[in-house]
């Protein structure tokens, strides 16, 4: 695995790999690597010939009171890990500087899919999602780019960006994995204290009491979101953010549920705001 920081070197070996005839496939990260990010890069490479990945922790995509600085962050670790998997032939770990070596005068912008569920409290989050995966597929130009599950508004929201504006790149989405409680893996989950860590399973668990409900014949989006919200506002240690279920397509709410839906809640435990959701076709 070759470790680089600017965008020439990326260019440089995408254009030789390309030349002997590999496909790319990308993993696009924030680092602090845990198993969910390595299913990514293991996927990629059973699909593709030269996979980069990078680990960028992005500031646009930070709002004003959230986590930018205190984000964890430890390259050596996460380059160790990386190659010890021996699925990834490039880490790309750009500085701020090289990715915005002035403040950006162009941004990619999904205002309507990005002001629901996590951006009614994360205004400008997706905005700068969209244009950081916007300029990392400029600069590594993939054939494959693998995105988890576990961030299901921003699959919905990068999907639409690649359809929107015909980008040559093919997204494929990676189940969520998770720890044998059910508790999602995240880089955030190193915020959560023991006990709030098993608190923090009533994510899982209540998106799980949904599917059954569906499973039995449940079909009011509305009765299901509520029972959602109900089960976490009972646990002492969650404050709700949200819990809603949604139509895949506009993530707006859904009364009756048909065709592909999302069922999504973000939770605060303590410091950590985490998200989970759980998607399926009616
Ligand atoms: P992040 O470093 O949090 O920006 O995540 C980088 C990529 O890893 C995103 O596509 C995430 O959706 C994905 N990811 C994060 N956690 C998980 C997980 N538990 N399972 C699968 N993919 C994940």
């Amino acid at each position: 695995m070759i470790r680089i920081e600017t965008i020439a070197d990326v260019r440089q070996l995408v254009r030789e790999a390309r030349q002997s005839g590999k496909t790319i496939g990308f993993v696009p990260t924030m680092g602090y690597l845990h198993e969910g990010h390595l299913t990514l890069v293991e996927a990629a490479k059973r699909a593709c010939d030269f996979v980069v990945v990078s680990i960028f922790v992005n500031p646009l995509q930070f709002g004003p009171n959230e986590d930018l600085e205190k984000y964890p962050r430890n390259i050596e670790r996460d380059s160790n890990l990386l190659s010890e998997t021996g699925h990834a032939d490039v880490l790309f770990n750009p500085s701020v500087d090289e990715m915005y070596p002035m403040p950006m005068a162009t941004s990619i912008d999904l205002p309507e899919l990005g002001a629901q569920l996590c951006g009614r409290t994360r205004l400008t989050h997706f905005k700068g999602v969209a244009t950081v995966v916007n300029k990392l597929f400029n600069i590594v130009q993939p054939d494959f780019a693998f995105f988890g599950q576990k961030d299901g508004q921003q699959v919905a929201i990068i999907k639409r960006m690649v359809k929107d504006l015909s980008m040559p790149t093919e997204i494929i989405v990676v189940p969520t994995v998770r720890e044998s409680s059910g508790l999602a893996k995240s880089s955030r989950n190193i915020y959560l204290s023991p006990e709030e860590r098993e608190h923090a399973t009533i994510l899982h668990q209540s998106l799980m009491w949904a599917k059954e409900q569906i499973e039995r014949g449940e079909r009011s989006g509305l009765a299901l979101a509520q029972g959602i919200r109900e089960r976490i506002e009972a646990d002492p240690l969650a404050k709700l953010d949200y819990a809603e279920v949604v139509s895949l397509d506009t993530l707006l709410p859904m009364t009756h549920l048909q065709g592909p839906i999302m069922m999504a809640v973000a939770v605060y435990f303590g410091k950590a705001r985490l998200i989970d959701n759980f998607q399926l076709n009616i």
